[in-house]
């Protein structure tokens, strides 16, 4: 894996972006703004699943002065995690006429294709600059593939009809992505804000343009870069998208911190795009959040459904325990578990978990040998595996991991 290449690193609400500091994961809500409680209510889910970022739409007067509002429900739920607000549009409005707004947010985020048009552009972006720089706010200068400045890519165009060999079209927006950015973050500097206040974004929806426009990014620049695929969309399709063009990049050191943007399920719960950031990093052995259980895809062996039960039963008991593990116990976010189907695979995928189970498979003995640290320490048998072996999982938590100690009263 190449070394992380930024060397500039931007503090959000005490979060650090870049640099040597660990990917950081964010999210986005999709509530009203304007609706403060609910949008609090959002904001808290997400944080406590592990976004260490939240952005909020602020679109309209209501939203914008609901922020404080948010602010203030979230330190009465204890929640202290950095909020985003994202304009477009009339973001200079917005913050010049709510300042609490400005004052209560961590960051803004900003996208040059839709500050305003014409002449009004260059204004309306000078002055969300200069109430960035007013209240020492970071800034996301974030390019959208959908919302490309027209008068930029007009001259990007332009420009690359009078090269010798000219660029193929997809080039062409590409470097009009690229461009744009770098063009921005060189305007709101010469207006005032320290680079070391910005971060910059350039979100397609395409797997092969996200890893050539962000390779060529950082080639260009030394700001700390946010990566997503814009549009990912739903369900499995959004994630292997975002999947395979993120891990392209952060495994060559591109990219400081992440939002994946899932569409969910109706109904379905936002926090599922904080638990595949989570995974796709951990995965990649970039940070640990959560205990990592390996289960094989079972197959003829095991044609009852108990394997599979078993393996979501403990998947979910890790994520469920998690938030009280890691206030007790140091480094158990590192753990690994094994749930295997029969003994072909099963012990020896087992023994290199900390803890793994293999359940006999059809036909074979009704036994399940657990082993911890590699040795087989007790067979289960019967009606309660499951219990039995989340009660094992406990006992290795507890003597395994070193207690934190208990903050100053
Ligand atoms: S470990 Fe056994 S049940 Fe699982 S996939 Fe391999 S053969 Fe099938």
């Amino acid at each position: 894996m190449a070394p992380r290449r930024r060397t500039r690193s931007v503090e959000v609400g005490g979060v650090r972006i870049g640099s040597d500091a660990p990917v950081v994961v964010q999210s986005m809500t999709n509530t009203d703004t304007a609706d403060a409680i609910k949008t609090a209510i959002q904001v808290a889910e997400l944080a406590r699943a592990g976004s260490e970022l939240v952005r909020i739409t602020v679109n309209t007067q209501e939203a914008a002065a609901a922020v404080p509002a948010i602010r203030e429900q979230l330190l009465r739920m204890n929640v202290s995690v950095p909020l985003v607000g994202d304009f477009h549009f009339n973001g200079d409005r917005l913050l010049r006429d709510n300042p609490a707004c400005a004052e209560a947010l961590d960051k803004l985020r900003i996208n040059p294709g839709n500050v305003g048009k014409g002449s009004k552009r260059d204004e309306k972006y000078a002055a969300i600059v200069e109430i960035a720089c007013r209240y020492d706010k970071p800034v996301r200068i974030g390019v959208n593939w959908g919302s490309l400045d027209p008068a930029l890519l007009a001259r990007v165009m332009d420009e690359n009809a009078r090269r010798a060999a000219p660029l193929s079209a997809v080039q062409v927006m590409r470097e009009a992505m690229v461009t744009s950015a770098l063009e921005s973050a060189a305007q709101a500097v010469a207006w005032g804000l320290a680079p070391e206040r910005i971060v910059l974004s350039c979100k397609v929806s395409g797997v092969a343009d996200l890893i050539a426009i962000y390779r060529e990014l950082a080639s260009r620049c030394d700001y700390p870069l946010h990566l997503g695929l814009t549009e990912a969309g739903m369900g499995s399709k959004g994630i292997v998208a975002s999947t395979a063009a993120m891990s392209v990049l952060l495994h060559e050191g591109i990219g400081d911190t992440i939002r994946v943007s899932l569409t969910p399920e109706p109904n379905g719960s936002r926090t599922q795009e904080v638990i595949v950031a989570q995974e796709m990093l951990q995965s990649m052995g970039l940070r640990a959040f959560t205990p990592m259980v390996a289960a094989c895809p079972g197959c003829g062996r095991t044609s009852s459904t108990f394997f599979q039960e078993l393996a979501a039963d403990v998947q979910a008991y890790v994520r469920r325990m998690m938030p009280r593990w890691r206030d007790q116990y140091d480094g158990v976010e590192r753990m690994t578990l094994a749930v295997m189907g029969c003994v072909v695979n099963g012990p020896g995928e087992s023994k290199h978990a900390n803890i793994g189970i293999s359940l006999p498979g059809t036909g074979e003995v009704p036994v399940a040998p657990v082993y911890e640290d590699g040795q087989k320490t007790v067979t289960l048998k019967g009606e309660h595996i499951a219990d039995e072996f989340r009660a094992i999982i406990d006992a290795y938590v507890a003597r395994s991991y070193a207690r934190k100690t208990a903050p100053p009263a």
